[in-house]
């Protein structure tokens, strides 16, 4: 890239929303419609440099190229799935990085986004949590391995369930749903996005009425205290609030609410369970994505459910008007499975964990 030139930091454009786009054009004496060029070029057309922005003037485009650059960076590193899952490792700054994962699947092809470097809500069963926590993405770092990965173009899907807690860093996630849905950006239905979320108040709430996306939330216990055992953000935002508050928004047409439950032996997966859970649950539209756990060395206190438990409690549920699903496992082999995403990268040591 011609950019790489000018030596004082260019600041990349890849991750800024419309209005941040004329707040550019606005400062380097641009016409106010260079912004939707801009917008056209980079998040449609999706070229990577200054030049090929032909329906901006030369001497726009110099003055552009003196202070910005585009900002697209490809992946790191990769590693490949036997099942054809690809787990990416996009550099995140610091000597740190963070994963995404492209999961193809007959006709739909996801992937699965980080949203921040490590996470504060410290999981149990989680190994991202078990880093702890190193900083929010921005919305360039986030946007970028929408539009870096080599799959892009072929994308129907986008999940914010890889490193990090989406609604603990809203406004960059914000931005980067904007981008994906609106029509100067890429323009997709928010029916292709969803948030992954362990419930975060009052976060959920903004999410949930400006935008149209589909929300999942990480609940894996109906029981307040067993929950709390696992997930500690329990004690400040209770399950209980969360589903009532997502019972106000309407999930029953285009957009989608999901429970996502990861299963344990002896820990979540009798009938008792199965009950709270239907108990949590606000009205029928919400679908249970049941989850086999994977792995991982350090948690060694939890074991995933046997096969018969998990259908005889999906079972009990769709037997009592619950619409509940058993997920399919992707990458477990190299990783890239829900929970077990670290970074290959050696991290830092964590900063002072912030409470949830
Ligand atoms: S499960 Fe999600 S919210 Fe919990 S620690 Fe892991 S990344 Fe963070």
């Amino acid at each position: 890239m011609s950019d790489k030139k000018n030596s004082t930091p260019l600041t990349p454009l890849v991750g800024m929303t419309l209005d941040e786009l004329q707040e550019v054009a606005l400062a380097l004496e641009l016409p106010k419609f260079t912004a939707k060029q801009l917008a056209q070029w980079i998040y449609v057309k999706r070229v990577s440099t200054f030049e090929e922005m032909l329906n901006i003037s030369k001497a726009g485009r110099e003055r552009l190229a003196a202070k910005y650059c585009v900002g697209l960076y490809p992946p790191k590193d990769k590693v490949v799935s036997q099942d054809g899952t690809v787990k990416y490792l996009f550099d995140a700054g610091d000597n740190m990085a963070v994963e995404t994962v492209y999961i193809p699947e007959d006709d739909r092809a996801t992937l699965c986004i980080s949203s921040q470097r490590g996470c504060r809500m410290n999981c149990y069963f989680c190994m991202t949590g078990r880093q702890g926590y190193h900083g929010n993405l921005t919305a360039h770092q986030i946007i970028n391995q929408v539009l870096s990965v080599p799959q892009s173009e072929q994308l129907t899907n986008v999940v914010f369930m890889g490193m990090g807690e989406p609604l603990d860093n809203i406004e960059e996630v914000l931005k980067v749903i904007d981008i994906l849905t609106q029509s100067w950006g890429l323009a997709w239905s928010p029916k292709r996005v969803t948030v992954s979320t362990v419930g975060k108040l009052p976060e959920l709430k903004v999410l949930a009425e400006n935008t149209s996306v589909h929300i999942a939330v990480s609940v894996h216990n109906a029981h307040p205290e067993e929950r709390d055992s696992l997930m500690p953000i329990e004690r400040v935002c209770h399950i209980k609030d969360v589903m009532e508050l997502l019972g106000q928004y309407d999930f029953a047409h285009q957009r989608r609410l999901s429970v996502e439950y990861i299963m344990w032996q002896w820990f979540n997966d009798d009938i008792r369970h199965a009950e709270l859970l239907r108990e949590l649950l606000p009205n029928e539209h919400v679908r249970v994505n049941l989850i086999r756990y994977h792995m991982i060395p350090e948690v060694a206190k939890l074991r995933t459910s046997s096969d018969e438990r998990m259908t005889y409690f999906r079972d009990y549920l769709n037997a009592h008007g619950v619409t509940c699903t058993i997920r399919r496992s992707r990458g477990e082999d190299i990783m890239a499975a829900c929970g077990m995403l670290a970074g290959k990268v050696k991290q830092p040591k964590a900063k002072a964990e912030k409470k949830a």
